[in-house]
């Protein structure tokens, strides 16, 4: 736990150090693209082409787009874009959501998070009661590793002083408006919800993490969602979401050595209608057996818990660096 800890804030620093302006940029007043060119310039940026990827790097940080995909790995981790990086040649582009409200973030989150430093985290095991979630083929159910992660993760927390609430802490079964609504009434400042998931591929595997899709964005998931992309309360934290989701995401991919599923978007009802900056993470699947056996042991729920409660020590430092 300490050692990963030590990692994490050393990382933070060398993602600090690679900053430079705190003013967001676009490329051009009224366009609505941003281009790769023009972050190269930005972060200070070398750019390279090898088939379908784009990569862009510098001493501290590292971008590898997807040509025509939706993906983008920064340091070697995951993000799902709303939109894919289109262009030819040497003229390649993302959408300025995407910039402002992903990649950016990411990369200069002091000036996106919050200045105040988050009190109060609320965890968010995922079902419980009669809503087991999904069940493996060896019938663990996700409703008992994710009550079981969350209260390892509060331990940790509260070890570092931190206050926890959590929206169940038993086999009960809160309604999702339930959820939410308790991270207002507890006036959360940061809300992650966690989960396990389910396929009807026994061979889907890996480790993931939502934040709430921006307004007139597509998701990233694969459950289909219709083509509701209206606006919805947690926008108001669009940025904070993504330094947070990616903090999540890039822990957690660290202390399960599971494969990473990226950083997605949704608009699942617990994080498009909490109150704060939050998250859905997903500790791997429950229908791949391999997984399922991982996932029914405490000592890996110990890491995974490990790699939560570092993602939420990341977003707090980021916090405090920026103030
Ligand atoms: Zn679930």
């Amino acid at each position: 736990m300490h050692s990963i800890s030590r990692k994490l804030f050393l990382y933070q620093i060398v993602l600090l150090a690679g900053c430079h302006s705190a003013t967001p940029a676009i490329a051009a007043s009224g366009s609505s693209t941003v281009s790769l060119a023009y972050m190269a310039r930005l972060y200070t940026m070398k750019t390279s082409r090898s088939g379908t990827r784009i990569r862009m790097e510098n001493k501290w940080n590292s971008l590898e787009f997807e040509t025509n995909g939706r993906r983008v790995w920064i340091n070697g981790i995951m993000v799902w874009l709303h939109h894919p990086c289109r262009g030819s040649g040497n003229n390649w582009s993302i959408r300025e959501e995407d910039f402002k409200k992903g990649v950016d973030p990411i990369l200069r989150a002091y000036s996106y998070v919050p200045k105040k430093t988050p009190k109060v985290v609320v965890l968010d095991p995922g079902h419980g009661g009669k809503d087991t979630g999904a069940i493996g083929p060896n019938k663990v159910y996700e409703k008992n590793v994710v009550l079981d992660i969350a209260h390892r993760v509060r331990k940790h927390l509260e070890s570092r002083k931190i206050t926890v609430r959590m929206t169940r802490t038993g086999d009960t079964f809160p309604s999702l408006p339930d959820r939410s609504d308790y991270a207002t009434k507890v006036s959360a400042d940061l809300f992650i919800s966690i989960h396990a998931d389910g396929a009807g591929d026994a061979s889907a595997c890996g480790v993931e993490t939502f934040i709430t899709a921006v307004a007139g964005g597509d998701s990233s998931n694969h459950y289909g969602e219709g083509a509701d992309t209206f606006p919805v309360l947690n926008n108001k934290f669009d940025s904070a979401n993504a330094v947070l989701g990616f903090s999540l995401q890039s822990n957690h991919v660290k202390a399960s050595g599971r494969s990473d599923r990226g950083l997605r978007r949704a608009r699942f009802s617990v994080i498009k209608n909490a109150p704060c900056p939050a998250a859905l993470v997903e500790c791997g699947f429950l229908t791949n057996p391999s997984e399922e056996s991982l996932l029914n042991s405490a000592s890996f729920r110990e890491k995974v818990a490990g790699g939560i409660t570092n993602g939420v020590l990341g977003y707090f430092t980021l916090v405090q660096r920026a103030r």
